[in-house]
């Protein structure tokens, strides 16, 4: 797509739209600045868009001869913030977060070219996201459209709360801890005053597959109070009882979930409470098998767990959002966006077009702040779109090959890298903690 024409028209398409299944053999979608002005088989085409210009203004053709075009995905967790950390210590508390930032801003160049137009950032430090949101919005670095939390808002049981009391956590850390009624009100207040697109509940933490990090009525109170503020409200649920309070509580989306009993599920079907797993992190952490075995084998009970609730849960119509979880050590920037379609396909029996809605149409929800400009190719959307070598409804994998991509085109602007792809990932060591010694000096007998 050249930059400086209005209109152009992508035709010869393979066309997903991702309004449903349906793929569009010959197809066509046709662009008017950074929105969609159509999509749809090339035999429907309007004459007005059939000529070389519009309106007096000049249309530009592009012939993707038979590639498949598809709208750009949406992955509805990640972390821009969080810097590939190998531990817990090293996402708390070492790295400073003005260097946070700027980190986070080069990444999402790498989460941009991996065809992830729009994502949702569920909790990070004090404003980071939103400073990447913000910076991306006005064309100061690169990445995709992003919908942010501020941070995790924790109790001592939640994920966002896991060090021991006696280390005090600053301004790094992605959890906010609440102690009373009053500061839950006050976190959420502070939160939408510093410009958050969504609300994240630490809802369950480590420890534990049956009790929640809040009580239900907590839960409603927060609920309650982010959407009297315009907000929508995502919670962290891996236990039983904090899935089904969170259902109980009307959370807008669920994460994990992998704890969820039937009686919950029915909840869920009844309430239409989209559920995102997030499979990726356990899949990826025990492939990489870096853990130590008790570690290792509480997350293989729990990819279990998941696969076999979650499993129904799409048998019985649920909606499931793919989230890769990125930003982790075992997920880094850029390379593992698709893998939960790969694992929706692989461990949930779903088909891979179905799984290319949950990180389309059905992911828009976890993008808040674009929900109804993106995740299908439909006339007054965002004109985000991929063009694919093959057919990535047929086989999802294909997705994860970045040679497959012949274009990203965000805002009807195709995507072209602004750093070198082959810089080295260098690292300063407060990154990484400061360890002293890679092991212990021992006295040897003289
Ligand atoms: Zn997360």
């Amino acid at each position: 797509m050249a930059d400086d024409t209005r209109w152009a028209r992508v035709e010869n398409a393979r066309l997903l739209t991702c309004i449903d299944e349906t793929v569009i053999e010959n197809g066509t979608v046709v662009v008017d600045g950074e929105l969609i002005a159509w999509a749809g088989p090339t035999a429907d085409l309007p004459p007005k868009f059939a000529s070389s210009d519009v309106d007096g203004d000049r249309l530009t053709v592009q012939d993707v001869g038979g590639a498949t075009v598809m709208p750009g995905l949406v992955d509805g967790h990640m972390h821009i913030s969080f810097g590939e950390p190998e531990s817990e210590e090293e996402l708390y508390i070492y790295t400073p977060s003005p260097y946070r930032a700027i980190r986070a801003a080069v990444n999402a160049e790498k989460v941009l070219l991996a065809g992830v137009t729009t994502a949702c950032d569920p909790g990070g430090p004090i404003g980071i996201a939103a400073a990447v949101r913000d910076a991306v919005d006005v064309g100061l670095v690169q990445g995709p459209r992003l919908s942010v939390a501020g941070r995790q808002i924790t109790t001592q049981q939640g994920i966002g709360d896991t060090l021991p009391r006696w280390v005090e956590i600053g301004d790094s850390s992605y959890g906010a801890l609440v102690t009373s009624r009053d500061e839950l009100l006050e976190e959420i207040r502070n939160e939408v005053k510093d410009g958050v697109d969504l609300v994240k509940i630490a809802g369950s933490g480590p420890g534990t597959t049956e009790y929640g990090a809040f009580r239900l009525d907590e839960l409603e109170l927060a609920v309650d109070e982010a959407h009297r503020l315009g907000r929508p409200v995502a919670m962290h649920a891996r236990s039983r009882q904090s899935v089904a309070d969170a259902v109980d509580a009307g959370i807008d989306w669920i994460m994990h979930a992998s704890y969820m009993d039937l009686p919950t599920l029915e909840r869920v079907i009844e309430t239409g409470t989209p559920l995102l797993p997030a499979m990726t992190l356990l899949v990826n952490s025990l492939e990489a098998g870096t853990m130590a075995p008790a570690t290792k084998d509480a997350m293989q009970r729990e990819l279990d767990a998941a696969v076999s609730i979650l499993t129904k849960a799409h048998q019985l119509g649920a909606t499931l959002i793919a989230g890769s979880e990125t930003g982790f050590a075992m997920t880094p920037y850029g390379q593992w966006h698709t893998r939960e379609m790969e694992l929706f396909v692989s461990h949930l029996g779903m088909s891979d077009i179905r799984a290319i809605l949950c990180m389309t149409r059905d992911a828009a929800i976890a993008a808040p702040r674009h929900t109804r400009m993106v995740g299908t190719l439909e006339a007054g959307k965002y004109a985000d779109f991929l063009v694919v070598d093959g057919r990535p409804d047929e086989d999802v994998t294909i997705l994860a090959d970045r040679r497959r991509f012949r274009s990203v085109v965000k805002g009807g602007l195709e995507v072209v890298p602004w750093r070198p792809a082959d810089l080295p990932a260098i690292r300063q060591p407060f990154e990484r903690g400061r360890p002293y010694t890679a092991g212990l000096y021992e006295r040897q007998p003289t």
